[in-house]
């Protein structure tokens, strides 16, 4: 069962969790086409979200650029919720987004409250690494690891977790729920086998 929720979180971590799970879950998730399979869908992505100018041009290689980061992304999301397949392809997701950043570069903005890392350039190069701006400013508000893949396997949304002990592994109670009574009958049904009369 997922633990009760904990304090609600702060506006600007919303934001950021907000934007990179709205990357991830661009992705074909159950009963849904990809939305980033084209320099149009990138486009009108980037313009949903205000990530670049309007009007911003976009590549064939931008888009595969992109969907190569979300796939890093959703790699280290499913890490974060345990998923085996997650842990095996880490080290190849986390190699990838270190080689990268420097494409993506960032700088602080300073003021009387503090700082913030904004992108330091426009267009699809500045879309890009204001998600790494965003991914930056949860790991230092300690959510980055509350950014997960839900367990459920005919779902995989990307979801913040917000348990207590962090400990959260499914997107919303409905999957929760599937996947338990999915793991009783499994259990059940081992039961069954092993109960059955020898012939
Ligand atoms: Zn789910």
């Amino acid at each position: 069962m997922q633990q009760p929720e904990a304090d609600t979180c702060q506006a600007p971590v919303c934001e950021s969790s907000d934007l990179l799970l709205g990357f991830v879950n661009t992705r074909a998730l159950a009963g849904t086409a990809d939305l980033l399979t084209s320099p149009e869908d990138l486009s009108a992505w980037l313009d949903r979200t205000g990530l670049a100018g309007a009007g911003s041009p976009v590549t064939g290689a931008d888009v595969l650029a992109a969907r190569e980061l979300r796939d890093a992304f959703t790699m280290i999301f499913r890490a974060h919720s345990g998923c085996a397949d997650g842990e095996r392809a880490l080290p190849a997701a986390e190699e990838y987004i270190q080689r990268i950043a420097d494409r993506y570069p960032l700088v602080p903005r300073l003021s009387a409250e503090g700082y913030r890392l904004v992108p330091a350039h426009g267009g699809v190069l500045g879309g890009f690494a204001a998600l790494f701006a965003a991914a930056v400013d949860l790991a230092a508000r300690g959510g980055w690891a509350r950014l997960k893949v839900c367990k459920n396997p005919s779902c995989y949304t990307g979801f913040f977790d917000k348990t207590r002990n962090s400990s959260g592994l499914y997107c919303s109670a409905a999957c929760s729920t599937r996947m338990a009574a999915r793991a009783y009958r499994s259990r059940n049904k081992k039961t069954g086998e092993l109960d059955a009369p020898a012939v």
